[in-house]
């Protein structure tokens, strides 16, 4: 039973050593489980700290409780990745989004490419912030994910900094472009700062993989398997963040 509540910023509050949870959070702890003053409880606002406190009082809209101790958090990864892919489609969307969120990435960006088969609105970013908060809820961490809009490769190249290792996930079967293997990049000594790129169902077009290399993307495969786009994602995280702890 997870004692992590999130102090949601549009209906909780936290001033000195008191915070007021509202909304499904509060819901969450009266309703579903039952919570009851005296109850211990830990609190995050995905700013990188995390509160303990008891519950002082607990009504159907909001739970109060007096904090005793602001603590700053001591999981997040050294590394700081992040993925942009296009988006899967149905119910593995929240798959990708979730599982990312738990292996520790900082950020994804969903992309807008030639051959996408799905589009990220506003609905469905707020949807995947969401799944984020639960994602942080369930694997203590006390930093979320962030979740842009969905933008063009063009504009996700812009937002990188000049220091950021840039890898485009391409497998060799799909055209020799010079790829190495993605355990390379750990062997040559961890970045701190990698960005992911992850084609949809349909690959990458030509265009995209040579303007990619333009922008100083490294071609890199996981294998001579071809995964899915959310699989190659979590593949990707997966080997990065697990080695840098
Ligand atoms: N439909 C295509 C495959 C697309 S896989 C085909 O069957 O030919 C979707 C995306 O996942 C790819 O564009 C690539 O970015 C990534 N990917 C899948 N398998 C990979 C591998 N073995 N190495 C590197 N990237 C891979």
């Amino acid at each position: 039973m997870s004692d992590r509540f999130f102090l949601d910023p549009d209906c909780s509050t936290i001033e000195g050593e008191l915070a007021t949870l509202g909304g499904d959070e509060a819901h969450h702890f009266s309703r579903v489980m039952r919570g009851k003053a005296g109850d211990t409880v830990i609190l995050f606002d995905g700013s990188g700290f995390f509160w303990r406190g008891v519950v002082q009082n607990v009504s159907k809209t909001a739970v109060s409780v007096r904090i005793s101790a602001k603590m700053p958090d001591a999981i997040e990864s050294p590394l700081h990745l992040t993925v942009a892919s296009a988006l899967p489609k149905g119910e593995r969307q929240r798959f990708l989004v979730e599982k990312l969120a738990e292996l520790g990435v900082k950020r994804f960006v969903p992309l807008q490419l030639d051959r996408s088969v799905a589009k990220a609105d506003k609905k469905t970013t707020e949807k995947f912030r969401r799944y984020v908060v639960e994602a942080a809820k369930q694997c203590d961490r006390n930093v979320l994910m962030g979740i842009t809009e969905e933008m063009s490769l063009q504009e996700f190249n812009a937002l990188l900094e000049t220091e950021c290792t840039k890898l485009i996930l391409h497998p060799v079967s799909l055209g020799e472009v010079g790829q190495t293997m993605a355990r390379e990049i750990i062997l040559n000594g961890m970045p701190k700062e990698i960005a992911v790129l992850v084609g949809p169902e349909g690959s990458f077009t030509d265009r995209e993989v040579a303007q990619a290399l333009q922008h100083g993307f490294k071609p890199v495969e996981l294998g001579k398997r071809i995964l899915r786009t959310e699989t190659a994602c979590i593949a990707a995280a997966a080997l990065l963040l697990t080695y840098a702890g």
